[in-house]
């Protein structure tokens, strides 16, 4: 981003805030002329269906996204660092390119992006998300990540 005073490209962020989930104002200054400003960045929503596993099918919404993770991520991730997760779990989304998506695919998209910040996290959101038939299937689970280590 260019400066808009000395339209050099020395502009650094110096605060970020979420001002909703889908709008984020940054406060940048420019390390040349010193100069403020702050910039609005909306997103642009992301544009899929998604099939569920009882066969019907609607449109994508972030918020549920966002919700099955701060259940998931409880007293242990940020608000911030949540969207930020939702921010990567669209980007790996709208890579896939396919116009329908299942919410299988979004649930594993999620728990893999959760298991590198936060495995307390990841493991509730899997036992929340797989519906874990057996006791002994959690516990699988369980070992993956202790192998993982
Ligand atoms: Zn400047």
């Amino acid at each position: 981003m260019l400066c808009p005073k000395c339209k050099l490209d020395t502009v650094s962020v110096i605060d970020k805030r979420n001002v909703d989930a889908r709008t984020i104002r940054r406060r940048r200054k420019c390390d040349k002329c010193l100069y403020r400003f702050s910039t609005l960045e909306n997103i642009e929503p992301l544009k899929v269906m998604v099939s569920k596993t009882n066969g019907s099918v609607e449109d994508y919404d972030r918020q549920k996204v966002v919700r099955g993770i701060m259940i998931a991520a409880k007293d242990r991730i940020d608000s911030e660092k949540i969207e930020d997760i939702a921010d990567g779990a669209e980007v790996q989304i709208e890579k896939i390119g396919d116009n329908i998506i299942t919410s299988k695919m979004i649930g594993n998209i999620v728990a893999r992006l959760l298991r590198q910040k936060d495995e307390v996290a990841y493991l509730r959101f899997v036992s929340v998300y797989k519906n874990f038939s057996s006791l002994s299937s959690f516990k699988k689970e369980l070992e993956k990540i202790e192998k993982n280590k």
